[in-house]
């Protein structure tokens, strides 16, 4: 796939400095259909997550705070030789709504830029950044937040901007 920019302090820059076009992708996006959306957006979805080696980036485990059920903590606490309690202490938080969280940043499973649990990471990990599941169009403020730091969610809205018909300004 040509044109891919993974590039992640050009691509926060880029997000920092034209919040105006991301604002305008977002109008673009509101006047097509939630099917229509899925439609245009799936492919892309699906060329640029294999397009993209997570590898060589790690940017989510560096700036995320994921989610994980109680189930998962005692997994990774097992998996980290802790007590339950003492890896919540060290590393779980809990939002305003009771649910539970990683908080530490870069996520202590980090090595380098790969998750050293890949195989029992918490579901919301393996789900991230989660544009391939339906309905995308009513998830834009999840793809906006995570347009500066992922490059998947870059790539494919640049991608996007270039085919949305009101949108005039790609970046690729
Ligand atoms: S558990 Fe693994 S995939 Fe999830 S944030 Fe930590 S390093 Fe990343
Ligand atoms: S999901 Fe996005 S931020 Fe995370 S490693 Fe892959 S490209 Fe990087």
């Amino acid at each position: 796939m040509e044109n891919l920019v993974i590039d992640l302090a050009l691509i926060k820059e880029k997000a920092r400095s034209d919040q105006a076009s991301f604002q305008e992708f977002k109008q673009s996006v509101k006047k097509i259909s939630i099917m229509q959306f899925d439609a245009l957006a799936h492919p892309i979805v699906n060329e640029i997550t294999q397009a993209i080696d997570c590898t060589q980036c790690g940017n989510c485990c560096r700036s995320q705070e994921p989610g994980v059920t109680m189930d998962e903590v005692e997994k990774l606490a097992r998996l980290k030789e802790l007590p339950v309690e003492n890896f919540k202490d060290q590393y779980i938080a809990w939002d305003r709504e009771g649910i539970s969280f990683l908080c530490v940043k870069p996520c202590t499973f980090l090595s380098g830029n790969i998750c050293s649990v890949y195989h029992s990471r918490p579901a919301s990990c393996a789900d991230f950044p989660g544009l391939h599941r339906p309905r995308l169009k009513w998830r834009m403020k999840q793809v906006e937040e995570n347009y500066s730091i992922c490059p998947i969610v870059f790539n494919v809205v640049e991608k996007l901007k270039t085919l949305l018909p009101s949108f005039s300004a790609p970046f690729l």
